[in-house]
């Protein structure tokens, strides 16, 4: 998941702490909380497998650069803005509670499957990103349990600031960082 640069509002545990619930009603209400967004994922999930076109060849290739072990199995779906990647007001609003504004997520990544809007066709290094989190689902070996972590870290650090997000935009620089490298002339004088 990415979204564009916002200031962060206080984490939604800390919330919680700040109006006397305290971590325990935190950890009680988070499975369920969780549970919901993860429902909601494994049918949007579907939906891009079912409906989303395979990677290019070039994407395939930087998908295995991001570590990704079954590139052959994403789906890649471009929306509208106005569609939007988050099309459940209820699920919104449980977003809401982690900080995360709909209206700024512009790419998802649903284990195989990433929606991006299409404004952002083409944009390499959002798609290095959102590859780089289909390669962490691929680690966690389901949908499940890597939402369950990862809004663990976003309620934790808030988000973009925990380790999948971290690893998922330092790999994408590194993938840019290496594009951009590979395209400069070499200067250095020919050897005698
Ligand atoms: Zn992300």
């Amino acid at each position: 998941m990415i979204s564009l640069p916002f200031e962060t509002k206080p984490d939604f545990y800390l919330e919680h702490n700040r109006q006397g619930l305290g971590m325990q009603k935190f950890l009680l209400d988070y499975p369920f909380v969780v549970k919901r967004i993860i429902a909601w994922a494994l049918k949007k999930e579907q939906w891009v497998q079912k409906y989303g076109k395979p990677l290019s060849k070039k994407y395939l290739s930087v998908a295995r650069f991001m570590g990704v072990q079954h590139p052959e199995k994403i789906r890649l779906v471009h929306c509208s803005e106005k569609e939007g990647i988050v099309d459940d007001p209820k699920i919104a609003a449980l977003l809401e509670k982690f900080d995360l504004d709909i209206h700024r997520i512009s790419a998802l990544a649903l284990h195989h499957g990433i929606v991006m809007n299409a404004s952002l066709k083409g944009n390499e290094k959002i798609l290095a990103h959102e590859l780089r989190h289909v390669a962490q689902y691929e680690i966690c070996g389901s949908t499940e349990v890597f939402l369950l972590y990862y809004f663990l870290e976003v309620a934790h650090f808030g988000y973009g600031k925990g380790p999948f997000e971290i690893d998922a935009e330092m790999n994408a620089q590194i993938y840019m960082q290496r594009k951009k490298n590979a395209k400069k002339p070499n200067l250095s004088p020919p050897p005698n």
